[in-house]
């Protein structure tokens, strides 16, 4: 190991010993910049040779970038990064294969996949099958959330991942969106599946088994205790920490937050998975008074690099996913994750300011991940709520004389009825078809009625 990173590994302890959190002492075996990817591999020989910085999970035998590429959010060919779960738009393969390469070349070993991503497995598998299988893990989920979850359906949605793929076998298998012991009963227990997925594991057709996680604080214990888990994937980034607030207009419900499942899990000896470590996107278009705080006091660092910085501090995070969607966001968080510079106690504790900052603007809770969609009456549910988070805090203010509050409610009206009429928010018919769809349980029918009525009142 080198200087630098025991270092760094020495003030982490430190810090995390004074802020009481729970360290992953025995997990994390070491944290070691440029050591994972086996030397043969021809992509060494790149310009730069940087790659981004690991750590090793000494009991599951893997050592992993820091940095995982999400495959959820990858290119499509109208130019979008929305080709997530549900809306199932034409990927780029081209562009796939682009950041796969440079991916591989820069240390990320580690690919998050689902059969609920549209055409993600099977772009992500010509993309990857293109380099030797010892240069990435493959990590995907058994997505059966709707529809009867019968053995058979569960089998063959394996099956077609591997074929998808183009692999033999699947390093990280996910119990996909677990809410609670009752769904996981129904998906996998009472059906067979999961004594199946265990028989699959011991053929080493699963290296890891996991699950990802969308329930309550209450509801975390009792998935754990069901087994032996070899890791878990849970919602963390800084606005969440705290509260995973269900934001304006929700129905509240219990709560969840971030600190107590990455601390439970940590506590248990699990390795941590993170999936939203920038909210979808919303903690990097997060609006200039909150982005102009964070600037003085990190210049360097976008407001994205403020929030992946934040979960990469924490020890016990095994790797954090970010669901990238071009080259440009993809070089900026290699640069962020090779030689990566921690926050110290104190800058954890700023960006938890930031974050009652950021709650202060009163954004919906959207992640963008269109697990929604598609609403039978063909709202764009994500894309309404990005326009009315573009400018919530003047939305939702009183002071509607104020000249630059008047002008965030004019560009909000512009970008609203830009939007085809059939997408927007007044063609909601509150069927709540989407509402036990969204693993951020926001109360989508009633932030559509607000919606609406802020546009008749503008
Ligand atoms: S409640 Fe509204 S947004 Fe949700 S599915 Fe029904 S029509 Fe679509
Ligand atoms: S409303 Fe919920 S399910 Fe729909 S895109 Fe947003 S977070 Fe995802």
């Amino acid at each position: 190991m080198d200087d630098k990173m025991t270092r760094r590994e020495a003030l982490k302890g430190l810090f995390f010993a004074g802020m009481g959190l729970a360290v992953g002492g025995p997990l994390l075996h070491s944290v070691n910049a440029n050591a994972a990817v086996p030397a043969a591999l021809p992509w060494d020989e790149a310009p730069d040779g940087t790659k981004i910085d690991t750590r090793t999970w000494d009991k599951m035998g893997e050592t992993l970038g820091m940095l995982g590429l999400g495959c959820m959010r990858l290119p499509t060919k109208s130019g979008g990064g929305t080709g997530g779960f549900g809306r199932r738009q034409p990927l780029d393969q081209d562009a796939v294969n682009e950041m796969v390469d440079y991916a591989i070349k820069h240390g990320i070993n580690y690919f998050d996949t689902a059969p609920a991503y549209g055409e993600s497995e099977v772009v992500t598998g010509k993309a990857l099958s293109r380099h030797p299988r010892s240069a990435y893990k493959i990590a995907t989920k058994i997505s059966n959330m709707s529809g009867r979850p019968t053995l058979e359906a569960g089998k063959e949605m394996f099956e077609t991942s591997l074929k998808n793929l183009q692999v033999e076998y699947v390093d990280f298998l996910l119990l996909h969106n677990l809410q609670n012991v009752a769904g996981y009963n129904t998906r996998f227990k009472d059906n067979g599946l999961f004594n199946w997925l265990l028989e699959q594991k011991a053929k080493g057709r699963i290296k890891h088994l996991g699950f990802s996680f969308h329930g309550t604080n209450d509801d975390l214990p009792g998935l754990v205790d069901l087994y032996d888990w070899d890791f878990v994937q849970i919602q963390l980034n800084y606005a969440d920490w705290k509260d995973m607030s269900r934001g304006w207009g929700s129905g509240g419900g219990s709560a969840t937050s971030s600190e107590f499942l990455y601390n439970y899990l940590v506590g248990k000896g699990i390795p941590v998975l993170v999936m939203e470590p920038v909210k979808g996107g919303a903690l990097a278009n997060v609006s200039e008074g909150v982005a102009a705080v964070m600037r003085e006091r990190h210049p360097e660092l976008t407001p994205a690099a403020n929030a992946l910085t934040y979960v990469g501090s924490l020890p016990g995070v095994m790797v954090t996913l970010s669901g990238m969607s071009n080259m440009a966001q993809l070089k900026e968080n290699v640069s962020l994750f090779t030689g990566f510079k921690p926050f110290d106690e104190k800058e954890m504790a700023f960006m938890l300011t930031v974050a009652d900052l950021y709650k202060s603007k009163g954004q919906i809770p959207c992640t963008a991940c269109a697990y929604c969609m598609p609403c039978p009456a063909g709202v764009d549910i994500p894309g309404n709520f990005k326009i009315f988070n573009s400018a919530s805090d003047a939305l939702l203010s009183t002071e509607t004389a104020r000249k630059d509050i008047a002008d965030k409610r004019k560009a909000f009206l512009k970008l609203y009825n830009e939007q085809p009429k059939a997408v927007r928010a007044d063609a909601c018919v509150s069927c709540n078809a989407c509402l036990p769809k969204c693993p951020q349980h926001i109360s989508i029918p009633q932030h559509m009625q607000r919606i609406k009525e802020l546009v008749a009142k503008i």
